[in-house]
């Protein structure tokens, strides 16, 4: 019992660490080099030396007491050592599929929205802890392993990156080398063909550097005559005070949702009118990959997979009809800029229908990852829909999930199980 009680003081003090040592992360000051509102019309990397000030922006949902209660149990079953005992027991078959998305420099965690980020000495910490006690193993190797019909064994991990963040390159792909690890990539193509930042990012810096604080969305007037009736009635999104912290939360959680489910024109719409609404005093660098950068990722780091994530970062769930059209877009992308066809895709937003699986499928990729009720790949999983976990921001939450007992040893001791990485 007193090892219990010690084992859970130990658990909440590394929550609390981990929570604050994010905490500073999030608010380390960006250093002086960045885009003037010139250069992001360009796309031309003109840098000046003033200091934009960043308006805080909490973008992660803050956990009740009863769900931290619960995480904190979850964590316990791993440090008690209970879940290894039972994936042994159970002689557990599964694989973890890891995603992640931007490992930023100290400088791009300034603009880059908080969830999709895992700080580089994080990720560090967590390569080498995969690297000495996991079976880290390529998205190749996995499939060709689920297609032969043999157990997966216990404690083997795919490392998975999305949208194709320059620091993939620039951080993460150092860092996977060092510790011998492979990696697929997934590259939303037509951002990478104009090196343009996620529209995530773009919404966070310029909600974060905003020189006019009113935004008022809830005029659908502001829109082009010849968009449908639909998204007239759906623009009225509302209006916020961005000098009030909750405000500038509520007005990115919002924006964010219609961002996911908008075509390509209704987010350009958006993004300008946001843009011209806030003038923001300051622009990002650029966030993404270029052409250049990616054939250098294949000649030097050629462990490393590039896979695709459409084109156009759409939500296929809801895009059903542009499937096969963003499919062979990207696939021409890729052909043309790296002389690979792409043999793995990404569901973007991990959102999927049927009929995109099938036409995913039909466009000679080998695999597709998306996001499943079960968290893990088993033997049987399609691979259509191979399932991934967000990879989490602290070291002993990556251990508790990736070690074989994870997720039914949580479902047998709390009925159900915590995917949530905060
Ligand atoms: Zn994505």
């Amino acid at each position: 019992m007193l090892r219990v009680l010690l084992e859970l003081v130990a658990i909440i003090k590394t929550l609390q660490n981990g929570t604050s040592s994010m905490a500073t992360f999030l608010s380390t000051p960006a250093q002086p080099t960045y885009q003037t509102k010139t250069a992001k019309t360009a796309h031309v990397a003109a840098f000046i030396t003033t200091k934009p000030t960043f308006l805080p922006l909490k973008t992660w949902p803050t956990l009740t007491a009863k769900e931290r209660l619960r995480q904190q149990l979850h964590l316990l079953s791993y440090q008690s050592g209970l879940s290894s005992i039972y994936a042994r027991l159970k002689q557990a078959s599964v694989a973890t599929i890891l995603m992640y998305h931007s490992i930023p420099t100290e400088q791009e965690a300034q603009w880059t929205a908080p969830e999709n980020c895992i700080s580089a000495s994080t990720f560090e910490q967590q390569m080498r802890f995969l690297s000495q006690h996991r079976r880290v193993i390529s998205l190749d190797k996995l499939i060709a392993h689920i297609k032969s019909g043999k157990p997966i064994e216990r404690g083997t991990v795919v490392i998975t990156f999305d949208d194709g963040y320059r620091n993939n390159f620039t951080v993460a792909a150092p860092i996977l080398a060092k510790y011998n690890l492979p990696a697929t990539i997934y590259l939303a193509t037509s951002y990478v063909n104009a090196a343009q930042n996620q529209w995530v990012d773009t919404l966070y810096a310029a909600l974060r550097t905003c020189s006019e604080y009113q935004l008022n969305l809830s005029d659908s007037n502001l829109l082009a005559p010849d968009f449908s009736a639909s998204v007239q009635d759906s623009w009225n999104l509302g209006s916020w005070n961005l000098t009030d912290p909750l405000q500038r939360e509520q007005a990115y959680d919002k924006l964010t949702d219609y961002l996911i489910e908008a075509d390509v024109l209704e987010r350009q719409t958006l993004l300008a009118e946001i843009d011209r609404q806030l003038a923001p005093r300051a622009y990002p660098p650029r966030l993404t990959l270029n052409w250049d950068e990616v054939r250098q990722i294949q000649r030097q780091y050629p462990k490393i997979t590039l896979g695709i994530h459409t084109a156009n970062h759409l939500d296929l769930s809801l895009h059903e009809d542009q499937t096969a059209q963003e499919m062979a877009t990207s696939i021409e992308h890729m052909v043309s800029e790296t002389g690979m066809p792409p043999t793995h895709f990404s569901f973007p937003y991990n959102r999927y229908t049927a009929k995109a699986q099938a036409q995913v499928a039909a466009s000679q990729i080998a695999s597709a990852v998306a996001v499943a009720e079960d968290p893990v790949v088993r033997s049987d999983t399609s691979l259509y829909a191979l399932p991934r976990l967000s990879a989490p921001p602290s070291l002993l939450m990556l251990k508790s999930w990736t070690n074989g007992g994870f997720p039914d040893v949580s479902r047998k001791l709390f009925n159900r199980i915590w995917t949530i990485p905060y």
